[in-house]
């Protein structure tokens, strides 16, 4: 067990990347799912968009990831149908992570974004038990 304190709405979670590896879930098909129409008409399927290496800002560390990752960060998340009233909580909250560019957001700071619940929600749903689309505490 990993030394997390009691989460509150101030703890940072993100996506454990290996929870999809693990589970048999594929992060590319889930990312390529976000993208607008714009974007799935550039990469039409998840096959199409190229890895690149990423940096953690953090910890420094260099992970291969997708180019889709850059695509959601740098556009798909800025517009108006990304995330809207009618998406599901849990729906919001991953898409939420995956247009930081999985860089960890705390439930105040993902409730400013998703602009829907409030921060005690969605720390519920969080911490439901369930994880929901492998969205973790950070570690230490
Ligand atoms: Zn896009």
């Amino acid at each position: 067990m990993s030394p997390i304190a009691r989460p509150d709405t101030k703890t940072l979670f993100h996506i454990d990347l290996t929870w999809f590896e693990k589970s048999g879930r594929d992060l590319r098909a889930e990312m390529h799912a976000a993208l607008c129409a714009e974007c799935r008409a550039l990469y039409p399927t998840p096959a199409d968009a190229r890895p690149v290496d990423r940096v953690n800002p953090q910890t420094g560390e260099v992970t291969r990831v997708d180019a889709l990752w850059e695509c959601l960060a740098d556009h798909c998340g800025h517009q108006p149908e990304y995330i809207t009233p009618a998406t599901p909580l849990t729906t919001a909250i991953f898409r939420a992570l995956l247009a930081n560019g999985n860089n960890p957001m705390s439930p105040e700071q993902l409730h400013q974004r998703i602009g829907k619940s409030n921060p005690i929600a969605i720390l519920k749903v969080l911490l439901s038990g369930e994880v929901q689309n492998g969205i973790v505490p950070v570690g230490d």
